[in-house]
């Protein structure tokens, strides 16, 4: 099993009191609850952390998907 980033401990790059939450496919970036509202209300592939590194398979995915966390400030 990989390391899991605990992504509840992050927050937001934009919004420091927001915990990242999700994971947007269209922009292959991970994102808070009020950055899903403002920047990712119509994109289609919006699925929370917690399923994305549970369900993803892709290796390089997941590896981009975990650097981005680790250089967010716990
Ligand atoms: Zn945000
Ligand atoms: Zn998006």
């Amino acid at each position: 099993m990989p390391k899991l980033v605990q992504a509840h401990l992050k927050s937001c790059e934009f919004h420091r009191n927001n915990p990242v939450q999700f994971y947007c496919k269209n922009h292959n970036d991970v994102i808070c609850a009020e950055c899903k509202e403002l920047k990712h209300k119509i994109c289609m592939g919006v699925v929370s952390l917690a399923f994305f590194q549970s369900t993803e398979t892709r290796k390089d995915k997941f590896d981009h998907v975990t650097k981005k966390l680790e250089k967010y400030d716990s």
